[in-house]
């Protein structure tokens, strides 16, 4: 087995034994990265020259170490939304082709701390709007499993650097499904945690009451390690949440006798394709086998989750983009008569169609006279999808969907249809509204695809849901297959 075959905590351990050395690790991911990269184009900033350098060194100061952080020059790369300090943040937009970020996000500092290595900055849909990369301003990242397929959105190039091979693990950025549908569109593991579990200075907002970054990576342990470094309080962050972080690989192990696995109903409409179907139950049936309990409940509001979603995240969409102006950073229109025609030109050349669908959505959706119709009424809705939950909660533990209707679809196939486009969304959204954490795990494959199963958790019960997706992984084994490339 080559060393870019395998995980973070595998990787982890041969450097803490010092039986590999940083350099061969990153060398690896670079061989990796020549062969398949230019097929997949995952990211929009390569920086594998810069790791071979930053491996280098890392070699040298292993030698004297008896600490060694458990991300000591691992390979990881990061989306194109997260600032980190002196490497262009685009967010795959005209806007910011040509930013560099001036400081490091709080996850970015936490991983430094641990002295891993950035790779490269992923692509996404522009700004994190979309499910496919199709959005990203620059190029569509290639689902690795089937090159004429879309990897999922809007973070694709994360996903499917993972899912390729070409990196270990990288961190995502989830408003609507972002981590984990991409995750279950190449085969790998997202973690979307609870809404305040992670710090989110230096993310370039989206939709402030729904984004979370989490990470993505091949094993669910892997997902529990980089938890274990991102997650807590920030005091940049005055919505990160002031609650005990708890280790995330400690339930990894536990059985789960006596576990009840809520299913709702409402997730397994017509619209749900038969083989996926068919895959997660097959699936959630081992977990009964290992004694977990099952039962049916009902999530009513469910079927409200999309409508309301795309009221709330373009109408706070709409606010956060005003600040590309041409004044201060970014993209600024080379011609114009007056400041008034500056600014419409320079949003006019910076942003693309989906963005400017967004803040138009949002912008009337905010406006006097429809505030009160739209985004206060889709606030009041979202508090009872809320309740929907809490009041599952009630009698379950974790709650069990497949994360997309289907398996990744062709590039093309729903670009020129947005409403399409959005329901792809229809069963991660909800967790968002929620504020509630939840993962997407490979359980099997549909015609060479692989297949995400959901699993939904309390308010900052990630360990829990972590336990769950740790047996099906073990179930279905797919972390060990890669894709014909
Ligand atoms: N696909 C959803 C959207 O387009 C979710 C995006 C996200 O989570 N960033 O809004």
């Amino acid at each position: 087995m080559s060393l870019w075959q395998k995980g973070l905590k595998e990787l982890s351990d041969l450097v803490k034994s010092k039986e590999v050395k940083p350099s061969e690790i990153i060398s690896s991911f670079a061989e990796r990265t020549e062969q398949v990269e230019p097929k997949i184009q995952s990211y929009v900033s390569n920086l594998m020259e810069q790791a071979l350098e930053k491996a280098k060194e890392k070699d040298e100061q292993l030698a004297g170490l008896d600490n060694i952080p458990d991300l000591f020059g691992l390979p990881i790369a990061i989306k194109d939304n997260i600032n980190v300090f002196g490497t262009k943040t685009t967010c795959s937009s005209k806007m910011l082709e040509n930013y560099e970020s001036i400081y490091d996000a709080t996850v970015i500092k936490k991983l430094n701390q641990q002295e891993y290595i950035i790779t490269g900055k992923t692509n996404l849909d522009e700004f994190a709007m979309g499910s496919s990369t199709e959005n990203s301003a620059f190029f569509v990242t290639k689902n690795p499993w089937d090159l004429d397929r879309v990897p999922g959105g809007s973070s694709g190039g994360s996903a499917a650097a993972v899912g390729a091979g070409i990196v270990p693990a990288s961190l995502g950025s989830d408003t609507g499904g972002s981590i984990r549908q991409p995750a279950s569109f190449c085969g790998v593991v997202g973690l979307k945690p609870t809404y305040g579990r992670v710090s989110r200075y230096g993310l370039v907002a989206f939709a402030s009451s729904l984004d979370q970054i989490g990470p993505i990576t091949r094993t669910v342990e892997d997902s529990a390690l980089l938890m274990n470094v991102i997650a807590g309080k920030d005091e940049k962050d005055s919505t990160s949440a002031d609650v005990p972080v708890p280790d995330f690989t400690q339930k990894l192990n536990q059985d789960i006798k006596g576990l009840k696995i809520g299913l709702p109903k409402e997730y397994f409409i017509e619209e749900l394709d038969e083989t996926v179907k068919q895959q997660i139950m097959e699936t959630v049936k081992q977990l009964e086998k290992e004694g977990a309990e099952i039962q049916e409940i009902s999530l009513p509001y469910t079927q409200y989750a999309i409508e309301t979603y795309y009221i709330i995240a373009p109408s706070e969409a709409s606010s956060n983009l005003a600040r590309f102006d041409g004044v201060r950073y970014g993209h600024r229109a080379s011609e114009y008569k007056d400041l008034e025609e500056m600014y419409s030109k320079t949003r006019d050349e910076g942003f693309g169609a989906e963005v400017k669908r967004r803040i138009m959505l949002g912008t009337y959706a905010l406006s006097s006279g429809y505030y009160d119709a739209y985004y206060l009424k889709a606030q009041k809705v979202r508090t009872l999808i809320y309740n929907d939950f809490m009041n599952a909660y009630k009698d379950v533990d974790v709650i069990i969907s497949p994360t997309t209707p289907d398996v990744a679809f062709k590039i093309g196939e729903k670009v020129s249809d947005p409403i399409q486009m959005y329901l792809s969304d229809i069963f991660t959204v909800s967790a968002n509204m929620a504020t509630i954490p939840a993962i997407s795990v490979p359980c099997g494959f549909k015609d060479g695809l692989p297949i995400g199963l959901q699993i939904m958790g309390k308010p900052f019960d990630e360990p829990t849901i972590l336990q769950v997706a740790n047996h099906v992984e073990k179930l279905a084994d797919v972390y060990k297959r890669f894709p014909e490339l």
